[in-house]
């Protein structure tokens, strides 16, 4: 049996273990002092929440068929129904039914909603009247849509949306690696407007923001299942400092522990990390998977989880939460009200609201540089404006996710292909994560199981 050591104990390198649990002898090696990475359970006030990842997509089922071949199927759960809403211009504004990562495929239906001008409405309808040549490579997604749809709906409705899922900027994400379907339909050269209504008539699924189940408990619980599922061993607080070619192709691994060095020897590694983490370790063996790696740009977050006393909040926010454009200049990106969206998270402390709140985009240091104290500060002043008066919070928890989201820049997927011919020259070696070909949850499930399978062929 080939002995394999994973790299990097997120939700890609357990699914890459899950994988590999039949045929071969399996180590992951986590830095951190629990397995999980973006999937975490913390507690606030006593009750447990999630500080990172809180959703796994329907729209994709990696993530689902994991977490249900762990045992963890009659955990899984649905948010309550609520639609997408953007804090903008003093109020809150539900997105109409029907849009597709924002983009309305009814602009007429906006006509109400405060969220675009007369003039952006009327701009977003032409889209389906001007010539469409199909396009030709990649794009941004606000070069893009911008010249479809006009500026409004990208700093408006695209914008806080591709801040909720990559907190990443519509003028620097790639429009074939950030929208792969609207790519596609680009691709065609033929207006999207149809095209977008075909697909929502067709019954296609809902954007990913709002198709997507959660785990009763957290999902933090998933990480864990899996690791506990896998039979590896997983050794946590054990950071891999360098790699190693060895006789016969086999891999040295150095780490660093509380107890000092640990030196391990494999036939295989997964690397199963942060674009800049795989970077380091490649750098002896591939100089060029080294310096794409190392290219790919991240954006860092802070969530800062909150717990309000349900009698005292009144009246208590409705809805799940709610996303925010950039051009409004709040200090807030996101707040998700996790006690209205988990059914089971209001069983648990009926007392006590809980939500979070999200601030950082990529390219926006300055917020994060604040003491958390002035974040709390911050993200309960831009909620009192929001919602209304919900007094303090009885506790509250900032979680810094420092280079937390990959950005996937124009010209990602040739980049994510150059990383992977490159690397696929060093025999017994594998790379997944959510750098490659998708940040969510479901996608990194993806990545690392075939990973496990590039190992378990014997490349
Ligand atoms: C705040 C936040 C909210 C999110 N919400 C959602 C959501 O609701 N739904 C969704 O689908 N996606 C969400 N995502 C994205 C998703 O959670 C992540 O992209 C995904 O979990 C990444 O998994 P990963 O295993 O690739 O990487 P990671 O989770 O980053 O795991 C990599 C692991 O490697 C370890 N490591 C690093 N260096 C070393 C080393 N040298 N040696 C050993 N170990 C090392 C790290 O400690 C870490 O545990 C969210 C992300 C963030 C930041």
């Amino acid at each position: 049996m080939r002995s394999v050591i994973v790299i990097g104990g997120g939700i890609s390198g357990l699914a890459a273990a899950w994988q590999l649990r039949e045929g071969a002898d399996v180590t992951v090696l986590e830095a951190g002092t629990r397995v999980g990475g973006k999937l975490r359970t913390g507690t606030v006030a006593g009750i447990g929440v999630d500080e990172g990842a809180d959703s796994l997509m329907a729209l994709r089922s990696e993530a689902v068929e994991l977490a249900t071949a762990v045992g963890l199927g009659p955990s899984l759960c649905d948010p309550a129904p609520s639609p997408t809403t953007i804090w903008t211009d003093g109020a809150l504004r539900p997105l109409p039914a029907g849009h597709v990562m924002g983009i309305p495929t009814h602009p007429a239906t906006l006509a109400d909603s405060g969220l675009l001008s007369p003039e952006g409405i009327a701009r977003a309808a032409e889209e389906e009247t001007l010539p469409a040549r199909p396009l030709v490579g990649d794009c941004s997604v606000a070069e893009y849509l911008s010249a479809r749809f006009g500026r409004e709906v990208v700093d408006r409705l695209v914008e806080p949306l591709l801040g909720g899922v990559y907190a990443g900027r519509a003028d620097r994400l790639s429009l074939h690696a950030a929208l792969p379907r609207i790519a596609a339909l680009a691709e065609q050269g033929a207006p999207l407007l149809p095209a977008l209504r075909r697909l929502r008539t067709a019954g296609a699924p809902r954007p990913p923001v709002v198709a997507v189940h959660g785990v009763v408990g957290g999902a933090g619980r998933f990480p864990e299942a899996v690791a506990r599922a896998c039979g590896a061993r997983v050794l946590t607080g054990t950071t891999a400092r360098s790699l190693d070619r060895i006789a016969g192709d086999r891999w040295r691994v150095r780490a660093v522990t509380d107890d000092g060095v640990l030196t391990m020897e494999a036939d295989a590694v997964v690397l199963a990390l942060p674009a800049f983490a795989a970077a380091e370790l490649l750098r002896p063996h591939s100089p060029l998977a080294e310096a794409e790696l190392a290219a790919v740009p991240y954006a860092s977050t802070a969530v800062i989880t909150m717990a309000f006393s349900r009698a005292r909040a009144n009246p208590l926010p409705e809805g799940n939460g709610f996303l925010v454009p950039p051009t409004d200049g709040h200090t807030l990106k996101a707040a998700s009200f996790l006690s209205n969206k988990w059914s089971w998270l209001r069983e648990a402390s009926p007392e006590t609201f809980v939500l979070r709140a999200s601030i950082g985009r990529v390219g926006e240091a300055e917020p994060l540089a604040r003491p958390d104290r002035h974040l709390i500060r911050a993200a309960v002043s831009d909620l009192h404006r929001a919602v209304g008066p919900m007094g303090e919070p009885l506790a509250a928890r900032v979680t810094r996710w420092d280079r937390g989201l990959p950005q996937y820049g124009v010209g990602h997927r040739e980049r994510v292909v150059r990383i992977r011919e490159a690397a696929g020259k060093l025999p017994g070696l594998a790379l997944c994560g959510a750098a490659y070909e998708g940040v969510g949850v479901a996608a990194c499930v993806a990545t690392g199981r075939a990973a496990a399978k590039r190992i378990l062929s014997g490349a």
